[in-house]
């Protein structure tokens, strides 16, 4: 017997949602603001638009996977509408994605802000690492992360609490599928050498885009290797080069990254390790 999931999120109907304006373009369509008339929550819809079969698959394949997660700095799902039109309801961000939100507050940003949005989606990262090895109701849950641990899949709900997104598509297509659809839409800058070279996507892997993604806060929503070809990358990650040490970022915290950016995926830490690390830099580079 499998017990049900003790989170699992409703079906939810049409007539509690109203549909408001164009938020922005997602993979699938338009994601647009709303209001969830039964809780009186803003909400963000993600539609569908040209939904056959297969393809709402891959759209609500996002959503069964987020309806099992709950975690204070992971986006959270509402609902979906399963009839057509297909929609996906989850809360709403009001400042949107990191990575604008770092460049627009980039003169009010302080350390310990940084540390905290990093500390914020290692914590979520390092539940989604505990989630991937254990039976639950029933099943292995079993997922690689394998989806883009960046700052453009980051959602800033305040100014201290931010969230991890984008639960969609990639996990849930094969590597040979997803290498052959969207060799172009890879993102071989944040990703580890073993998943450019054999795309080998592992937590290990998920820890190097960490790595990047931290990068890219203290940063300020900088691209990370600007100065590259995507084609240049691995060569120079195989001649030792790493990203350099932002100007904002602390030097023991950089050297957190570099032992992300170990070549050998075994040697980089576990998410677990890197929370206490965090946290640990959090308090240490407050004090003089
Ligand atoms: P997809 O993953 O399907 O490609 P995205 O998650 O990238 O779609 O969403 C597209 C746009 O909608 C992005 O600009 C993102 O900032 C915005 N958006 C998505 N979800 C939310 C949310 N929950 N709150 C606020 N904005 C959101």
């Amino acid at each position: 017997e499998i017990p049900e999931s003790p989170i699992k999120k409703q079906r939810i109907s049409r007539a509690n949602v109203i549909l408001g304006q164009i938020l922005g373009e997602g993979f699938f369509g338009e994601v647009h603001e709303g209001v969830y008339k039964s809780d009186t929550i803003q909400v963000a819809i993600k539609t569908c638009k040209d939904c056959s079969a297969g393809v709402k698959e891959k759209f609500l394949s996002e959503a069964d996977l987020m309806k099992n997660l709950d975690h204070p700095h992971i986006v959270r799902l509402i609902g979906v509408i399963h009839v057509d039109p297909v929609w996906i309801v989850m809360e709403l961000y009001q400042h949107g994605e990191l990575g604008n939100y770092l460049k627009e507050q980039k003169s009010t940003l302080t350390t310990a802000t940084l540390i905290l949005y990093c500390l914020q989606i290692c914590k979520a990262l390092s539940y989604l690492e505990g989630l991937n090895m254990v039976h639950r109701y029933g099943q292995i849950i079993f997922f690689s992360l394998h989806v883009d641990i960046a700052v453009r899949n980051i959602l800033v709900a305040s100014p201290d609490c931010v969230k991890l997104g984008d639960f969609g598509l990639s996990r849930y297509i094969d590597d040979q599928e997803y290498y052959k659809a969207s060799v172009s839409r890879m993102p071989i800058k944040w990703m580890a050498p073993e998943s450019i070279n054999f795309r080998r996507f592992t937590i290990a892997s998920d820890v190097w885009m960490f790595g990047v993604c931290v990068w890219e806060i203290f940063s300020m929503g900088q691209q990370p290797f600007l100065w590259l070809e995507n084609g240049q990358v691995i060569t120079q990650l195989e001649s030792g080069v790493r990203l350099p040490k932002p100007l904002l970022c602390p030097p023991t915290l950089y050297s957190m990254l570099t032992s992300c950016w170990a070549y050998e995926p075994y040697i980089r830490p576990s998410f677990r390790q890197l929370v206490c690390s965090l946290r640990y830099s959090g308090t240490a580079w407050d004090a003089p």
